[in-house]
């Protein structure tokens, strides 16, 4: 138990009920391993809500996207477009392959891939665009799949933050020729670490049964259509094992019910400190009439970098821990030992110094949102703010 115990964490893992029975239930099925009977319930799961679409459980999101990498084929000198402001293995499981990432700034209001600025990266060595649904609010795929497709580059979403999302009514997740998910402790849905990769073009389905099993073609030999098994192609070991599969299949199940207390969190937050927002020059997020979003996270965008850490401060001293997010990957180490010059994505830098996160979990109650909103709005009143 937190001795703190009127602390407010920023994210907490929880228990929606039936997980530690299903892992039981898993040691009683004699399948701890990878592909048992949780991996298959989550997967059909899935796949209902994914328009059809192969879901293979993996044990992360970064190994769904290097299994994407491998699967593209991508090798030194391709191109890859990714948005500057994601998490580092959007990028590094290309990287991995040896490509070289080209830095997509990010739009002022979603914080997702600027469209507009898509089509100037494109270049005859381009073999990956990679829209990040940031906060679970879905990237302008009307805008980026024609362009896309018109100069033939497959689109893999990072949809780690945006299971169950929409735009325009279609799962975010269902755009791409493949997505990739997060199961980690601070997603919406978690079995602590996991992922999964959904393919939407039938042709990459076998292959990707190989590369996720080390490069063997053990799926077929399982299948009977081979009488050995042997090392075929690239791989990894990229299957999540059924315990934590038991594990995710509990939360799951419990989508509606996960789904709606984070929307009221969400809400709660909104009606706390959107109008409020609008009189000190602060920025909710903005979410498109066309986008059902994920209720991943609720950020606001303050006015400079000082102004943002006198907030987290200000939380931190009443006990509250809020968060930035992403520093500028065109601006990292790597970034710009590998990526493609002149990478110019203002937006991102002015993001990555302005935005915060504040606490959000499923067992967060609306009383403690309530404490984090008057506690957001109490340093605008306060003497220290300037
Ligand atoms: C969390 C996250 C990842 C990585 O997920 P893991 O499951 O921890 O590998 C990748 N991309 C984005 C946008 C994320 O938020």
């Amino acid at each position: 138990m937190d001795s703190d115990s009127d602390a407010i964490g920023f994210n907490s893992p929880f228990l929606i009920g039936s997980e530690l029975e299903y892992v039981r239930t898993a040691f009683q099925n004699h399948h701890a391993s990878g592909d048992g009977p949780f991996t298959k319930r989550c997967a059909a799961l899935l796949k209902a809500a994914l328009e059809n679409a192969t879901v293979l459980l993996t044990p992360s999101c970064t190994a769904a996207l290097e299994m994407a990498a491998i699967l593209l084929n991508i090798k030194p000198g391709d191109e890859v477009i990714v948005p500057s402001f994601t998490f580092v293995s959007t990028v590094n499981a290309f990287v991995l392959r040896g490509a070289t990432p080209v830095f997509c700034d990010i739009r002022p209001d979603t914080m997702n891939m600027d469209e507009s600025r898509l089509e100037d990266l494109i270049t005859a060595r381009t073999r990956a665009i990679l829209p990040v649904h940031y906060a679970g609010i879905g990237c302008e795929m009307e805008a980026i799949a024609p362009i896309a497709a018109r100069h033939g580059v497959p689109i893999v979403e990072d949809n780690a933050h945006g299971l169950f999302g929409q735009y325009r009514s279609k799962p975010l997740g269902t755009f791409g020729r493949m997505a990739t998910l997060s199961f980690h402790e601070t997603k919406n849905f978690s079995c602590g670490e996991g992922g999964a990769l959904i393919v939407n073009d039938p042709e990459l389905i076998e292959r990707a049964l190989i590369i996720r099993d080390k490069g063997t073609n053990r799926q077929q030999f399982f299948r009977g259509q081979v009488d050995k098994y042997t090392w075929v192609d690239l791989g990894s070991s990229y299957v999540l094992s059924d315990l934590l599969a038991a594990t995710l299949l509990a939360q799951l199940e419990a989508r509606e019910q996960i789904m709606s207390k984070r929307r009221a969190i969400w809400n709660r937050y909104d009606q706390g400190l959107r109008e409020w927002s609008k009189s000190v020059g602060v920025t909710c997020p903005t979410v498109p009439d066309h986008c059902e979003h994920a209720n991943h996270m609720y950020y606001l965008v303050l006015n400079s970098l000082d102004e943002r850490q006198q907030l987290i401060q200000h939380l931190r001293n009443l006990r509250i821990t809020a968060a930035f997010h992403y520093t500028p990957l065109h601006l990292s180490r790597m970034g710009l030992a590998t990526g493609r010059q002149p990478a110019r994505c203002p937006v991102t830098e002015r993001i990555s110094d302005c935005l915060v996160r504040l606490p959000f979990y499923y067992d967060l109650s609306l009383d403690d949102v309530d404490r984090v909103v008057d506690a957001v709005r109490s340093l605008f009143t306060s003497s220290t703010h300037g």
